[in-house]
């Protein structure tokens, strides 16, 4: 892989500038740009027949100066040391711009569980946890769900901890079935994080959300929860959205469950009653208020960035802006919530399902939406000063205050 595509000499580099916007030298840099422990297990089962294979498997602790570690396991055949190092300095500036007490991880096994049979899977994830066991824990690092891990995975994680241990640990992983201490709110909570983001960028702007238009890019988890909170809640206007198959509009708004009813029958939105077809380039270029990229990486680009007419961008995908294009809607002044502020709402309720689990103590949903409302907003603002006092776009002004702030802690407990 080529030093430009690596994704963990790309968080180094956004790392760097961040230290150089924030003036630290280069020892701290040093001290920030490798994970604190890295773990690689060698992880052999037997298949149902008979056989016997070995799976490597990772776990990354970026930094854990904030409280103790989080972050997702994916299961992948793509999966890489250098990956799964990315993805845990990205979840410490993720837990950090929230200000939640907690660090950064990242785990994986590298397989392909589509070819796996469900009871191969469980014994994967079992051995996983008794290789690991020794480095997790509610006060150590917390796994959560991540690329083609679920609810179901986390159950067997948990348990077999809890087996190793002896006593119950309920906060030891996040993203459980609610039957067994989940959180309410956890499938939702990336759109309504997201949205809470979106209520402070319009009244900053003086946009009045009842009636704003509302484009969104990808209508899985996120995008569709999206859709479908910002009519019920505040009265959006959606009036474009899209799958991988392509896009449908009404400049008078869609009924974003209906179209969800559409999409589960046929598997795309396209073809929903009372729209016409409009393609993914289309959307991002349409005349509307509200921009919601939730789909994939590198979609707003600088070719399309000029045409770009939305007022707000509300990342809920992971990295659908390029550096350069970032450059161009900053100067366009349009108001980019950046994806690492934007979709911390799942790691947020994470850290919720952590503290019901610890006193045994579960929510209502509108606690939670509370409590989750309180925590993005107050992180918007935070990015906003620092926007204001660096004169940066959205994205530094997050990264230099996510670092910041990690920084801060290392010095209070002398470490730097
Ligand atoms: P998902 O698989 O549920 O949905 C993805 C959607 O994108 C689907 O509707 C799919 O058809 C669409 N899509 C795929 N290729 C496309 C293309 N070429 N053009 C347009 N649409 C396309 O995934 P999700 O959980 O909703 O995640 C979406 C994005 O949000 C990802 O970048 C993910 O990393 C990010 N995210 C999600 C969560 C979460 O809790 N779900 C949390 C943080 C970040």
């Amino acid at each position: 892989m080529s030093e430009e595509l690596n994704p963990f000499k790309i968080a180094q580099q956004q790392l760097k500038s961040a230290c150089d916007l924030l003036g630290y030298d280069q020892s701290i840099y040093e001290a920030l740009a490798e994970p604190e422990r890295f773990i690689e297990v060698n992880l052999t089962i037997k298949m149902d027949d008979g056989s016997i294979r070995s799976f490597k498997g990772f776990r990354s602790q970026y930094n854990s100066a904030r409280g103790p570690v989080k972050g997702g396991i994916r299961w992948h055949p793509d999966e890489s040391a250098d990956l799964v190092k990315a993805l845990s300095a990205w979840m410490t500036w993720k837990t950090a711009i929230v200000n939640i007490p907690l660090g950064g991880a990242k785990g994986g096994i590298v397989c392909n569980p589509k070819n796996l049979s469900l009871t191969e899977k469980e014994r994967l994830a079992r051995a996983w946890t008794r290789k690991l066991a020794d480095f997790l824990g509610p006060r150590i690092d917390i796994p959560a769900p991540d690329v083609y891990t679920d609810g179901q995975i986390m159950s067997w994680i948990m348990d077999e901890y809890e087996s190793i241990l002896r006593q119950k640990a309920p906060s030891m992983i996040t993203g459980k079935p609610l039957i067994i201490g989940g959180s309410e709110g956890r499938n939702t909570a990336t759109a309504t994080g997201g949205i809470f983001t979106i209520e402070e960028a319009a009244k900053e702007l003086d946009l009045e959300l009842k009636d704003a238009t509302v484009a969104i890019q990808g209508y899985g988890n996120a995008g569709s929860f999206a859709a479908i909170l910002l009519k019920e809640w505040h009265d959006c206007k959606i009036i474009a959205v899209s799958d991988s198959k392509g896009g449908v509009f009404n400049k008078n708004g869609l009924d974003p469950k209906k179209v969800l009813e559409h999409k589960k029958k046929t598997t795309t939105v396209v073809g929903a009653d009372g729209t016409s077809k409009i393609s993914n380039e289309e959307l991002l270029e349409l005349e509307c208020d509200i921009l919601i990229p939730a789909a994939l990486e590198n979609v707003i680009t600088e070719t399309n960035a000029p045409n770009i007419k939305a007022k707000i961008i509300c990342e809920l995908a992971n990295g659908p802006t390029t550096p350069s294009a970032d450059e161009i809607l900053f100067n366009n002044n349009i108001l980019v919530i950046p994806d690492f502020l934007a979709n911390a709402g799942g790691v947020t309720v994470s850290y919720f399902e952590m503290i019901q689990g610890y006193y045994l103590d579960f929510w209502s949903i509108d606690k939670v939406n509370k409590r989750l409302s309180v925590i993005m907003k107050d992180a918007y603002h935070a990015m906003r000063k620092k926007a204001k006092e660096y004169n940066v776009n959205n994205r530094i002004a997050a990264y230099a205050l996510a670092v910041e702030r990690v920084v801060e802690a290392m010095k209070m407990r002398g470490w730097l």
